[in-house]
């Protein structure tokens, strides 16, 4: 998709420029001023394809993933920490092998419908794969984290989904975590995305519908040495 899409934005800025041009614009046919709309249909079109996942209509692994490099390189030159949210869906087989796959599918429509009503406008919301979000967190510190870790778990658990006129209980782990950004966007933005996964994974063995922080050491140098976290749930 990103060739024919390079090739339609080429064709059509050559467009452009002549129908932007008032002298020249009379004198582009009607078939190419129809053509340039078609194409900036198209555009727009493969832009949204190759940005959105299509279940759920929030950002795809591949795009959050460029947003986050993106918001790293802005972090790192304004020396502010940012953070991730890793949410993943409490027993989701389940809810498939209990109401049907269609069932499942209306389910992360919920939840991702949710993500977005929960989180501020600056904050992305992506699919990760299958069950699994992220959330971007624009403005990160640990007290802030918890606030939002408890905002998303408590309204995914109050998200309706109704089948068959029964409500589908819906809970969901959380992980998250925060830092101030060294080394190179991917390198930072994969020990980030890291951390709160292995989070997220705590908070399933504490007992899940919880959220669990992690707050990255200052210097890769620097051992690990006591763990700073905080739980909203005891195991
Ligand atoms: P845990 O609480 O440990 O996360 O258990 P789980 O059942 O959620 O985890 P597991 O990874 O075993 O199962 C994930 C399920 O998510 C299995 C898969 O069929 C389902 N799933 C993944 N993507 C989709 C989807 O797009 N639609 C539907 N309906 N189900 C999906
Ligand atoms: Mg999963
Ligand atoms: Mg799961």
């Amino acid at each position: 998709a990103g060739d024919v899409l390079q090739d339609a934005l080429d064709q059509l800025s050559r467009y452009a420029v002549m129908a932007d041009d008032e002298t020249q614009n009379s004198a582009v046919p009607s078939e190419l001023l129809e053509e340039n709309g078609r194409l900036k249909r198209r555009v727009a079109d493969l832009l949204e394809v190759s940005r959105v996942d299509a279940l759920t209509g929030v950002c795809n692994r591949a795009y959050f993933m460029q947003r986050l490099h993106e918001q790293i390189a802005l972090h790192r030159v304004r020396n502010q920490p940012i953070g991730i949210a890793v949410i993943d869906v409490d027993h989701f087989k389940k809810v498939n092998d209990t109401y049907g796959h269609q069932a499942g599918d209306a389910a992360l429509k919920v939840i991702a419908e949710t993500l977005k009503n929960t989180m501020r406008e600056t904050d992305v919301v992506g699919r990760y794969g299958g069950e699994e979000f992220v959330v971007l967190l624009e403005d990160a510190n640990p007290e802030g984290l918890a606030v939002v870790g408890e905002r998303i778990r408590e309204k995914i658990e109050e998200s309706i989904v109704n089948f068959d006129g029964k409500r589908i209980p819906l809970t969901a782990s959380v992980g998250l975590a925060e830092g101030s950004v060294q080394g190179t966007e991917e390198e930072f933005g994969k020990r980030l995305f890291s951390l709160a996964d292995a989070a997220m994974y705590r908070a399933k063995k504490s007992g899940r519908n919880c959220f669990i922080i992690e707050t990255m050491p200052d210097s890769v140098l620097e051992p690990p040495a006591l763990e700073l976290c905080r739980e909203s749930c005891s195991v």
